[in-house]
């Protein structure tokens, strides 16, 4: 497995993430950002934003692309990966895993959003019990068994295709109104066009109820743009499903900072590229503690 060692690792390169890997930057800490696809694809969205200071009429895609620019000037990596765990290692160093690649680093910014989805009813009480984020890292668990997909963010595809190699059955739910990339699908994966209604079993999952039929299954694989974070990070403290933080954006761990939308509402521009400031200047603070 590749490894690279940074001071700071930012998970989610939206405005929050980019605010706090530039800040760290100038503070002359070495950072990798870590993100999904566009640097935010909720910005890309905007068509006009109104509200952000001393920008007072500009679009979504324009403000995007000059966050990122600043971030380039100032030689910040980005990754487009999908981060899948954060784990505390050996002497206070943090090992950031996204697919076959682990970075290190002394302290992490969490900035990856929030799900505008709901959770799928269910869905938190078979987490670890039938219902998994990551094919890769729990596929082999469902080896021989029926198994779904759902296909909420890119990367599905190659999931789905992944767990037919082994599994009996793979079902793949593209959503009911729009249609999900199915292109690269391998045969025998049988597409479903429907709406996810809950998820179901005793203390395994056993059903997916979909608004037109139940599908019996062991496992459930569901990519969406953003993971719940307290799955990203084990015992990491949530308040109302938003990650808990303290004026100076910790979290209840040591080393792990977070910002933006992830940390609650209101959900708008300044406030995340606020608190990433924030959370970076306690992160460079943290990062040069004596001993
Ligand atoms: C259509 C629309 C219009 C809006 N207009 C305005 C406006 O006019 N004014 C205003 O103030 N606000 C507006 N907002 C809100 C604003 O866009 C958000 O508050 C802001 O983008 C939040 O920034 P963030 O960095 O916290 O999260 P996000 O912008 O959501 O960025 C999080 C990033 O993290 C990535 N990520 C998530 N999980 C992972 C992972 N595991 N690994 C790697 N990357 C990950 C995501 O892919 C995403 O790119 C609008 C939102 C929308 C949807």
């Amino acid at each position: 497995m590749d490894k690279e060692n940074y001071d700071l690792a930012v998970i989610g390169c939206g405005p929050a993430g980019l605010s706090a890997a530039v800040n760290a930057r100038v503070r002359k800490k070495s950072v990798i950002l870590l993100g999904g696809e566009l640097c935010t694809p909720k910005l890309q969205k905007s068509p006009l934003v109104s509200n952000y200071l001393g920008l007072p009429e500009i679009r979504g895609s324009e403000l995007r692309e000059k966050f990122l620019e600043h971030a380039r000037l100032l030689d910040i990596p980005i990754q487009q990966v999908k981060v899948e765990s954060v784990s505390p290692g050996n002497g206070g160093v943090f090992s950031v895993q996204a697919g076959k690649k682990a970075y290190q680093a002394g302290a992490v910014i969490i900035a990856t959003g929030v799900t505008v989805n709901e959770l799928f009813k269910g869905e938190r009480e078979f987490t670890g019990k039938g219902i998994s984020y990551c094919a890769t890292c729990d596929g082999p668990l469902f080896k021989d068994k029926d198994v779904a997909v759902f296909a909420g963010a890119s990367g599905a595809v190659e999931e789905a295709n992944y767990l037919a190699a082994f599994c009996r059955k793979v079902y793949f739910i593209a959503g009911a109104g729009q249609r999900s990339d199915v292109d690269g699908l391998k045969p025998g994966i049988e597409v479903i066009h429907d709406q996810v209604l809950a998820v179901k079993g005793n203390d395994f999952l056993s059903l997916i109820q979909l608004e037109g039929r139940e599908l019996p299954v062991q496992g459930f694989f569901i990519y969406r743009d953003t993971y719940l974070p307290d799955r990203l990070l084990e015992g990491l403290v949530l308040e109302d499903n938003h990650i808990r933080v303290d004026h100076d954006y910790k979290t209840n761990i040591p080393g792990v900072y977070a910002a933006g939308d992830c940390t609650g509402k209101p959900y708008q521009l300044a406030k995340a590229a606020g608190e990433g400031q924030v959370a970076a200047l306690n992160a460079v603070q943290y990062l040069d503690r004596p001993g």
